[in-house]
């Protein structure tokens, strides 16, 4: 395969992809962005605008002691695109970055396009073959399956998968808002989630009801590994009756008006476009039937009449075993100009693919003007993330993973209080990424 170096092919214009041409146009280098939407469209996408989001419309905390907030906050620094048009497409979401996801997806589209350096194929890659190196693969969770074989013949047996779901949205002139009320946790100020109240018996019976619904099983080849930060409810339900009411239906902190107290179970619903039109059913990913869904979700207090206006779904989420099959610089082991990025790398998450986006494009850039490789600091949320999926340590039972405190090295000092330890990491990250991008990014 001949080498281009001025050309870089990008397959997949989803997060990471976009992000990732964006990138390298703006480095200079010639793009070639292949898209196949226009022609075929995944499992759960609906449009053809790049940079969709298929669930939830939120990029995580923007809590400047949240691990999420500091992979954020490097970021900004790095100048990324999709964190800059998501930041100007924002809806209220309290600490959250929630997004109007049509608005968002139109804008990153109208970005590329514009770009002249950045040539659009609405086309569907069907091998690696086909695609002229130096390339960068960013197929996302749901790549078309005659790549996923060129992949799997490219790799070897050492392509993974779990189970991925989506949560209902539901139309917000539908919600009943003498029973759901606005206010977010604790009253920090944001009370922009409507809340919806179960007493104990309406909560028993709704458990009751999804514990007997009729689910969409996969395919029987198929094992069903769920992804825990996107577990469907009824998986939740099924490890015990109270596990909701541990998580997204969690009561403390939502003082009901019409009680003064907390509910039993709360169910929240967070803003997903501008126009507050729309509301998604928070962490309520499910796999039940669609006829079961709604009759199920009616039975919440304030969604008696609900419209939906997207139903849950389950959806089968390839990844690599990237710490076995790429070099530290996400290029295949086999291939040294063949670049992944995105969650097919096995990060997990809207704005961690988009982040592995813009390091794929750092590490071209590097390779390209024969520069060593640096990688960004491994204090920093970026060199986690990155150690996360290349650390060879981690290649039995490959797992994909969200930006989290874990991976951050910890502090070396004994600290007992939790909130001044994460500060010191955040701290100690933020002068490691400034120093990273002060003498690396910006010299090269
Ligand atoms: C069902 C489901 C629900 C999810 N819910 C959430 C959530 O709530 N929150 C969250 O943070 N993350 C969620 N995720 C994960 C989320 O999809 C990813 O984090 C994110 O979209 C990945 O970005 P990406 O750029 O890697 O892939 P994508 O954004 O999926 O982009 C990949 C692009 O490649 C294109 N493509 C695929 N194959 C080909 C081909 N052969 N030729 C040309 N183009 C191709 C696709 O059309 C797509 O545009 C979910 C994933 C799934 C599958």
């Amino acid at each position: 395969m001949s080498l281009n170096l001025q050309k870089i092919s990008v397959v997949g214009a989803g997060l990471a992809g976009s992000e990732c041409a964006l990138q390298l146009a703006n480095m200079g280098f010639d793009v070639v962005l292949y898209e196949m939407r226009s022609v075929k469209q995944t499992p759960a996408h609906k449009t053809t605008n790049f940079a969709e989001l298929v669930c939830s419309n939120s990029f995580g905390s923007l809590s400047e002691v949240s691990a999420t907030g500091q992979l954020k906050w490097e970021a900004e620094k790095l100048n990324s695109y999709i964190l800059k048009a998501a930041k100007d497409c924002a809806v209220p979401a309290g600490q959250a970055l929630g997004i109007d996801r049509e608005v968002f997806a139109e804008k990153v589209t109208a970005l590329v396009k514009a770009h002249p350096k950045i040539e659009i194929k609405n086309e569907v890659v069907q091998s690696l073959d086909d695609v002229p190196r130096p390339a960068v693969i960013a197929t996302g969770p749901l790549t078309d399956e005659p790549l996923a074989l060129s992949l799997q013949k490219h790799f070897g047996d050492d392509f993974l998968y779990f189970f991925d779901a989506i949560a209902p949205i539901v139309d917000a002139e539908s919600i009943n808002t003498d029973i759901a009320w606005k206010a977010d946790r604790y009253d920090k100020g944001t009370p922009d989630y409507y809340n919806c109240p179960l007493d104990k018996e309406q909560y028993n019976n709704f458990i009751e009801e999804i514990k007997n619904a009729r689910k969409i099983e996969p395919k029987h080849f198929e094992t069903t590994e769920f992804f825990e930060g996107c577990m469907p409810i009824e998986v939740m339900v099924d490890r015990g009756p109270q596990t909701l009411r541990f998580g997204p239906m969690k009561p403390v902190g939502l003082t009901n008006p019409k009680t003064g107290r907390y509910p039993f179970a709360a169910v929240q619903l967070r803003q997903d476009n501008k126009e507050a039109t729309a509301y998604n059913i928070v962490g309520f990913q499910t796999r039940m039937a669609y006829g079961e869904q709604i009759r199920i979700f009616r039975m919440i207090p304030g969604l008696e009449n609900a419209e939906f206006l997207k139903l849950g779904s389950i959806h089968r989420n390839l990844y690599i075993n990237s710490p076995k099959r790429l070099n530290k610089d996400l290029s295949s082991k086999n291939d040294p100009w063949l670049f992944f990025a995105g969650q097919i790398t096995g990060v997990e998450g809207y704005f961690e693919s988009t982040c592995i986006g813009l390091l794929v494009a750092q590490f071209i850039n590097q390779k390209v003007k024969d520069q060593p490789f640096a990688p960004p600091p491994r204090d920093s949320a970026f060199g986690s993330l990155l150690e996360a999926i290349t650390d060879p340590f981690r290649e039995k039972n490959f797992q994909p993973t969200n930006i989290n405190f874990a991976l951050i090295p910890p502090w070396p000092e004994n600290i007992r209080d939790k909130k001044e330890k994460k500060q010191k990491q955040i701290e100690r990250a933020r002068l490691a990424l400034d120093s990273w991008k002060t003498n690396t990014v910006d010299q090269i």
